[in-house]
């Protein structure tokens, strides 16, 4: 089933010059960039992104981290696209990430892990139209 999830390329990427690279093994993966776009998160759109975490006690320190540098917001789409992305991914923590994932190769650190994937169809779509128009998305 070809469906779409929303990633972030975050701050400690950008900072090294890893967009290309995140990017490369995206599309080595079979996911195809529909949309993409540079921004620098504000205070306020990184703690309505992660509201969910806002009790938990690494809230501060990731809404700073979001904040700190630009991101790459991106939509991804291809077969079974939430799932398949966070296999790319690799786990939240990169000392646990499976070799080849982009947490295993760039990921300095937990809270630091280079990007954002979407855990469900539902929050893709959340994601998606709290940085995307359908015009936006070229599919
Ligand atoms: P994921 O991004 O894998 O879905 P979570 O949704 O659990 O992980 O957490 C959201 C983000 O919060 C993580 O990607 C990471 O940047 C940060 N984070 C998670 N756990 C920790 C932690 N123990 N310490 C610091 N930051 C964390
Ligand atoms: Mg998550």
């Amino acid at each position: 089933m070809t469906e779409r999830t929303f990633s972030i390329i975050k701050p400690d990427a950008t900072e090294r010059n890893l967009t290309g690279a995140v990017n490369a093994v995206i599309e080595a993966a079979g996911l195809r960039i529909v949309a993409q776009r540079r921004i620098h998160l504000s205070k306020a759109q990184a703690e309505k992104f992660y509201e969910i975490h806002k009790e938990r006690p690494f809230f501060g320190e990731l809404v700073d981290f979001m904040t700190r540098s630009p991101v790459v917001v991106q939509v991804l789409e291809g077969d079974n696209a939430v799932a398949r992305y966070r296999e790319v991914m690799g786990a939240t923590n990169p000392a646990n990430a499976d070799e080849g994932t982009i947490r295993k190769l760039f990921a300095p650190s937990v809270g630091e892990n280079t990007v954002h994937g979407s855990d469900s169809a539902e929050n893709a779509a959340m994601e998606i139209v709290q940085f995307f128009t359908d015009d936006q998305i070229v599919g």
